[in-house]
């Protein structure tokens, strides 16, 4: 029952976290800007914690960071530290009690944690915490992770962020906010990424580094896995967490998730997501007249397809920028509809053309075949798909919405078998050593169970992971 909960409520996913720490500073104005360059990473929900080193004060609700933000609820905000969050998650957790920062009051005074992430021993750690009486009003991992700080042993955050640390499994990139400082935390597998920057007076801390150049940050570098940073008048330190693990950052980071204008692991996103696209042209050829993208995600992949393959480059579909991610509807009878809604082709550009498109992923399957059938009523002559990574064939229990076995397409069918029903003249995949070129970083550098079957820590989760596998045919099936 429990694994069946974590499974179909997965709670923090990729969501994006942000902290500051700048005394004088309108701090809950900042974070707002903050998750404004941080919704890419989730839409459902937002919030702002800021303590003024006596009491902390918290607003969050459902919706983008402009519905749920405004001057009068963001007026109250006081104080010289806080931390953001924006979350992301699937239909059956999209609810306001999985909102978050949470917020509680403990023994050392307020707590607050943001998390991005998900944790894959969650079960265990719940029946802990029940066990020393501890309720829980959610199933989401970020609360057990905020009781556990709250009745950890020592009296110093650092001492209970390293206890937390030594119980919780599975990818974390945390901001936590105390009475009187800002820590930053990542897991020692390094999944997800986490930043910290320099401000005038003070620091922040973001998901991505593009958050930190917006609130104009400077001396930007990536918190290293397993590090805990804590930031107070006495200014910041880092603080060893857990021993680092073999790192096992997310490639799906690389690929779609993150924005392009973001540095991870010392690379910009939009340069490596070029280089996705000059492999994909090397690995699948094909004579046309136009490579275009689906915007706006593979946009920078089909720059790269295009030059490589020194074909003309134009745009075939227009987006609607204000509909949001189709793939944050609740079902998948909205998630269809979501795509007309969310694009309209330009017939004169493709008319009589054999058009090249790229797309970064298949997942489901949902948006590619609307999206061939569009450009072929537009009077696209061919249409080729090429995708900028793998076949994805596994779900992801570390935090991206992959949805269940039974949902991914490339687990039921083969190349062939998707590419029929798309309807595209051809489908091409990027190859795994293709990713890995384009990348540059070697395969042990990296998460790659959605492509491989191959997760982390297999030994000391393999348990949950396959019986998870078991219970998401049934619930996808
Ligand atoms: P699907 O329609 O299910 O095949 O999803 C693939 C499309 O959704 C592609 O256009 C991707 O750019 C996008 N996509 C891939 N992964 C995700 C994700 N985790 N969240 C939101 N969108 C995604």
């Amino acid at each position: 029952m429990g694994i069946q909960t974590q499974c179909i409520d997965k709670q923090s996913e990729a969501c994006g976290v942000f902290g500051i720490y700048a005394p004088g500073t309108d701090v809950a104005r900042v974070t707002f800007f903050g998750l404004y360059a941080l919704q890419h990473r989730g839409q459902e929900s937002a919030g702002i914690a800021v303590s003024d080193g006596l009491r902390a004060t918290l607003h969050k609700k459902m919706g983008l960071v402009s519905q749920v933000f405004d001057e009068d609820n963001l007026a109250p905000l006081q104080g010289h530290i806080a931390i953001g969050h924006v979350r992301y998650s699937t239909a059956d957790s999209s609810r306001a009690i999985s909102a978050q920062p949470f917020l509680l009051e403990s023994a050392l005074g307020p707590i607050g944690v943001a998390h991005n992430g998900n944790l894959v021993n969650t079960e265990e750690l719940r029946q802990g915490l029940f066990a020393h009486g501890v309720g829980l009003a959610s199933y989401c991992d970020t609360e057990i992770m905020i009781q556990m700080l709250a009745g950890a042993p020592g009296d110093a955050w650092p001492e209970r962020i390293r206890h937390l640390m030594s119980k919780a499994l599975g990818a974390y990139s945390l901001t936590i906010l105390t009475r009187n400082a800002l820590y930053a935390v990542r897991d020692p597998w390094g999944f997800r990424p986490l930043s910290i920057g320099r401000l005038e007076n003070g620091w922040a801390v973001a998901s991505e580094s593009c958050a930190l150049q917006t609130v104009g940050a400077t001396e930007i570098r990536e918190i290293e896995p397993g590090v805990i940073v804590e930031i107070d008048d006495q200014g910041v330190r880092e603080i060893p967490g857990a021993d680092p693990e073999k790192s096992n950052l997310c490639i799906f980071e690389y690929i779609y998730f993150a924005r392009p204008d973001s540095h991870i692991d010392g690379q910009l996103i939009h340069e490596v997501r070029q280089s996705l696209g000059r492999e994909l042209a090397r690995e699948h050829p094909v004579e046309a007249d136009l490579v275009m993208a689906v915007p706006d995600s593979a946009t920078p992949a089909a720059i790269g397809f295009a030059l490589e393959a020194d074909i003309p480059y134009g745009e075939g579909l227009i987006k609607n920028r204000y509909i949001g991610r189709t793939f944050i509807q609740p079902d998948d009878r909205l998630r269809q509809a979501g795509i007309a809604l969310k694009f309209n082709p330009l017939s004169q550009t493709l008319e009589g053309k054999r058009v090249v498109v790229v797309d970064d992923s298949i997942v489901r399957g949902n948006t590619s075949r609307p999206i061939v059938e569009l450009l072929r009523r537009a009077g696209a002559r061919e249409v080729h798909l090429r995708i900028s990574s793998p076949p994805i064939k596994h779900p992801c229990f570390m935090g991206v919405d992959m949805a269940t076995y039974d949902e991914l397409i490339a687990h039921r069918l083969s190349v062939q078998e998707v590419c029929e029903q798309i309807g595209a003249d051809s489908l091409g995949y990027l190859s795994m050593q293709g990713m890995l070129r384009a990348v540059q970083r070697p395969m042990s550098r990296f998460c790659v169970a959605c492509f491989s079957g191959e997760y982390p820590f297999e030994e000391r989760a393999g348990g949950f992971i396959r019986e998870c596998e078991g219970m998401c045919e049934v619930v996808g099936g």
